[in-house]
């Protein structure tokens, strides 16, 4: 992607360093609440873990912290930077910002197109661990966007091992990443978020988890068609993304489906398969339009065959 000299965003906040281990010690929300409200690329076993947090709050000490810093030690922290694609964590930083600082441009544009106002979220780094108004989570979590305090969460760590850990790297990859999580962001700004996560929580306690996993589905694959809008306006925009980018982000978006997850059950599935991942990215990728990213008049299997 060419991204030189471009804007950054002023909604980093850089929490690296600021690392908190301890579980999340807010309580009082409610575990249905925190389930409701965020929302992770990859992460579809990680609510259950926030729920338990939650339930119990507990502080981090002694034999507990030093096994989660050796459990954070154990991964293999910053393959890009090993193989030369960033050169260190300063200069992936700085392609984050500038990629928020475009999702902030072309969501002001589009939402401006279709008279609405966008309010614009924040992205907070932190590496290994962070608390937010959603919880407690960590590196193992992968990026995310908390609705309670309306901000994307990325540990660039994340990012940079992407290429190891699941055979998808590069410059627009992660780009998707983010926009992907910021896609949640626009759901939220049309109201869409709460309303889908209501019901998918109402049918989850009536034991209907087929229909919760389905609007579970709808809900991911736009967000990936949301990240497709946005990458048709930046590449209208600023020429900036060549057909070999569109391939890295394809691949990031099939190797985050939930097939590659181990997600066996088709009517287990959170996210959605690979293929339909990719389709969803390419629908919103090919016609820049967001009418185009309605997941929610479809049945499974006409989102997989659209
Ligand atoms: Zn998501």
């Amino acid at each position: 992607m060419k991204v030189e000299g471009r804007r950054e965003s002023s909604n980093i906040r850089d929490n690296r360093g600021g690392v908190s281990k301890k579980a999340a010690a807010a309580g009082g929300g409610g575990v249905a609440v925190i389930a409701l409200l965020i929302y992770f690329l990859t992460g579809q076993n990680v609510a259950p873990q926030l729920a338990q947090q939650q339930a119990q709050p507990q502080q981090c000490a002694g034999a507990e912290c030093q096994l989660d810093a050796q459990a954070a030690d154990s991964n293999t922290k910053g393959y890009a930077y090993q193989t030369g694609e960033f050169k260190n964590e300063g200069e992936l930083k700085k392609f984050v910002s500038v990629i928020l600082a475009s999702t902030e441009d072309v969501w002001h544009q589009v939402f401006k197109t279709n008279s609405l106002q966008y309010h614009e979220p924040s992205l907070t780094l932190f590496s290994d661990a962070v608390d937010t108004g959603c919880g407690h989570a960590d590196y193992n979590a992968g990026p995310f966007y908390c609705s309670a305090d309306k901000s994307v969460y990325i540990d660039l760590n994340f990012l940079a091992d992407m290429t190891k850990t699941l055979g998808a790297g590069g410059d627009f990859a992660y780009a998707y990443v983010i926009a992907h999580e910021v896609g949640h962001h626009v759901q939220n700004e049309l109201g869409y978020l709460v309303k889908y996560g209501s019901q998918e929580q109402m049918l989850r306690k009536s034991g209907k988890e087929t229909e919760a996993n389905l609007i579970s589905v709808q809900t991911e694959l736009q967000a990936d068609c949301f990240a497709g809008v946005w990458a048709y306006h930046e590449g209208k925009k600023y020429k900036s993304i060549s057909d070999a980018d569109i391939e890295k982000g394809i691949k990031a978006a099939a190797a985050v489906g939930d097939d590659k997850l181990g997600v066996k059950r088709r009517e287990n599935f959170g996210h959605g398969s690979s293929q339909m991942r990719m389709k969803w990215l390419k629908r919103g990728l090919t016609s820049g339009d967001i009418n185009r990213c309605d997941t929610r008049q479809y049945t499974l299997d006409q989102l997989q065959n659209i």
